[in-house]
């Protein structure tokens, strides 16, 4: 475990100065995200870097880097460090002398004072730390956290639904719609059937257009109705305006939307070329669509579609041939060739899965830094965030590469996969077609043409 020195500076020669507390608390908050351990913290008030004068927790902390206690120093930016060059080269030479590898800035990634690039990044940074501008952009969000901790609205660029411009005032108009479609949703109707109500009423959204059903999903989700306030995606406290409904309500909302998305996933799937094919006048995707019994795939009009609504085609004719066309091509060399191609896929696929496991290791550093109490629980939920996002985004990117393999023993067996395919699964099924085809697009029907025209379906090839 690295075991950081936190430093932090206020002082008169700041303009807009950067509370102490805030600069500790963002530090020790970057600490958690790195996993490092903050082991002493030194404060100067009111002490310009720039003036000369003594700094006496400055000096302490160099005098306690010579005990080789502190692996890291951690400081909002170069500018609460110093502003003298000379006094940079004093503080280069401790760190060095200390064996400290790591220097970090809240604004600004890592440095390594123990080689040229970090020692030259350094001196740039103190060189820029007279301008001011470089340090507003920070104010700005800084400013917007301390707004967000006493519970007032922050300018966008569009008001809120159910509020006027100033964020506070209730709409009494939108009001009332937001109260009846919530308790219509509390009641069990759905998402897309209120929104298909709230278009047919000519009830608009804020920018005057129509409901689509995420934004609606989103409104009816949404903190801010209940009168909470939200920062950085965390509820941090009752809000300064009234609530339109009360958090109770907003609960069973979530509560029923989590139900739905849970059981959306465990609907069987019916369709199997689902997200495969494409309208060949707009480019949508098209969407499977019953109708009496008739399963179809259609190109869809509306907010929540943008399709042209010009394409239909049934399904099982479709399916069939899609299919027919992938057993005939796992038999090709075509696809043989494509395939060793994959060589150079398994090293990346390797590196991939070493970062997700890396990031994960991170996280359960972290779920123990919290257990320890070394950290607060928003420190924690802050921290994890970033790391989140990031395995999804690798876990994706593997998932890519390694699509291939739902195709691993069926090449050159398409013969004998065509006796068993009726026997797999539509998820088995659609995971092969998949594999092999980027997507089909469906052409224009005869009006009136009651047998399916093959010449419809253009397949395009991934493999
Ligand atoms: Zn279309």
């Amino acid at each position: 475990m690295i075991r950081a020195a936190v430093y932090a500076r206020i002082s008169s020669d700041d303009g807009t100065a950067l509370g102490v507390t805030r600069q500790v608390e963002d530090c020790r908050k970057l600490a958690a995200e790195l996993g490092w351990q903050v082991v002493d913290e030194y404060v100067d008030n009111d002490v310009s870097a720039y003036s000369g004068k003594k700094r006496p927790a400055y000096g302490a902390m160099l005098a306690d880097l010579g005990d080789g206690r502190i692996d890291a120093v951690l400081a909002y930016h170069a500018d609460r460090l110093t502003r003298r060059p000379i006094e940079l080269e004093h503080f280069v030479e401790a760190v060095t002398a200390a064996g400290v590898r790591h220097v970090r800035f809240v604004s600004g990634g890592e440095l390594d004072p123990g080689n040229g690039d970090g020692l030259l990044v350094l001196r740039m940074l103190a060189a820029v730390a007279a301008n001011e501008s470089a340090g507003k952009s920070r104010r700005v969000r800084r400013k917007l956290d301390e707004v967000a901790a006493a519970g007032r609205p922050h300018g966008g660029s569009v008001r809120p639904y159910g509020f006027d411009d100033d964020r506070i005032t209730h709409r009494p108009a939108e009001v009332a719609v937001i109260r009846q479609i919530v308790d219509r949703y509390i009641a069990g109707e759905s998402v897309t059937s209120l929104a298909g109500w709230l278009n047919t009423e000519g009830i608009t959204t804020v920018q005057g257009g129509e409901w689509k059903t995420t934004t609606l999903r989103g409104l009816l989700r949404s903190e801010r109705i209940a009168g909470l306030r939200v920062h950085r995606g965390e509820v941090i406290g009752p809000a300064v305006w009234e609530p339109i409904i009360t958090p109770a309500k907003r609960d069973k909302v979530i509560a029923r939307m989590d139900a739905a998305a849970n059981t959306g996933r465990r609907t069987p799937r019916r369709y199997l070329l689902s997200g495969l094919l494409r309208c060949h006048k707009c480019g949508h995707t098209l969407y499977s669509a019953a109708r009496e019994d008739r399963r179809r795939y259609v190109c869809q009009k509306g907010p929540d579609h943008g399709g042209c609504g010009g394409t239909m085609v049934t399904a099982p004719p479709v399916e069939e041939l899609v299919a027919d066309a992938v057993l005939y091509r796992l038999d090709t060399a075509e696809l043989a060739a494509a395939l060793t191609g994959r060589a150079a896929d398994d090293d990346h696929a390797a590196a991939l899965a070493e970062q997700v496991a890396a990031d994960r290791a991170q996280l359960d550093e972290l779920a123990a830094l919290y257990a320890d109490k070394a950290i607060t629980v928003r420190e924690w939920m802050a921290a994890r965030r970033p790391i989140e996002d990031r395995i999804a985004q690798t876990t994706r990117s593997l998932a890519r590469i390694t699509r291939t393999d739902a195709l691993s023993g069926l090449v050159g067996n398409g013969e004998e996969l065509r006796r068993r395919w009726a026997d797999l699964n539509l998820t088995r099924q659609a995971a092969i077609i998949g594999a092999v085809v980027d997507h089909a697009v469906i052409g224009p029907g005869t009006p009136g043409a009651r047998v399916f025209d093959p010449n419809r379906v253009e397949i395009v090839w991934k493999l």
